[in-house]
């Protein structure tokens, strides 16, 4: 005899349940749990395998409701007529992948060696949307690190900035999640995050600045106590940008 028990899974909580929107069953599996879904959140955790599919579907056919309300005609325009289908997977797979998909593997290994002198690494490039008109967000990223007790690979960086700003954000929070993504991954002695970035909806739209950009840092640990380690991290940092090809 075989049991399960759907009480200690919140991804089969909803099994039964069938006249709902996929959107539905996923937003109460995330309230039951009183978990945030705010647009820069990860909800990976509630969403099953297959029930992507079956998102993008919805999407789809909401992304075509918004053409028709926008007086389109995505019948017979061939320009438009599967860009519902594009838009929903651009979304879901590609741009907003890091709400939707599970962190990328990063396998971290013990510091044996003691390593504690700094080191960052960039420009790791950044792609993002603005939560506000979901237009792009383009930069460039730096991390510093002090290490503490546990190192991860120089490509992981790149992988993990990569999954958290593919997600509607502001640059200000973006930058906090990925220090905590990255404190969590290798409990860091010293931490430092710089972001340069452009933001389309000061270039394309409103004031239409082209070369106004945003930079902003956050630094943790170390490098927020220690005020020599923090400027050497800076000046690191702006030999990177200064020499980028050697
Ligand atoms: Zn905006």
């Amino acid at each position: 005899m075989t049991s399960t028990l759907p009480n200690d899974n919140i991804k089969n909580i909803d099994e039964k349940i069938t006249n709902k929107l996929i959107s539905e069953i996923i937003r109460d599996r995330i309230k039951r749990k009183g978990t945030r879904f705010s647009a820069n959140d990860n909800i990976a955790d509630f969403i099953n395998p297959g029930e992507l599919k079956v998102l993008e579907k919805e999407v789809a056919s909401r992304i075509k409701d918004l053409l028709k309300s926008l007086v389109i005609d995505v019948d017979n325009d061939h320009n438009t007529q599967e860009t519902a289908e594009r838009v929903s997977k651009m979304y879901l797979n590609e741009v907003f992948k890091g709400r939707y998909h599970e962190q990328p593997k990063v396998t971290s290994f013990p510091n044996d060696k003691n390593l504690d002198e700094i080191y960052t690494v960039g420009p790791i490039t950044v792609r993002s949307a603005c939560s506000h008109h979901l237009v792009p967000i383009l930069g460039e990223c730096w991390i510093g690190i002090k290490p503490g007790s546990k190192v991860i690979g120089l490509s992981k960086f790149a992988r993990v900035a990569d999954w958290v700003f593919s997600r509607p954000h502001i640059q200000e929070e973006a930058v906090m999640i990925l220090a905590d993504e990255i404190e969590k991954l290798c409990e860091p002695k010293g931490l430092g995050i710089i972001v340069k970035a452009q933001h389309y909806c000061m270039k394309w739209r409103g004031v239409k600045e082209p070369n106004t950009s945003m930079i902003n840092s956050v630094v943790r640990g170390d490098f927020r106590h220690d005020i020599s380690l923090k400027q050497e991290f800076f000046e690191l940092v702006r030999q990177q940008s200064s020499s980028n090809n050697y």
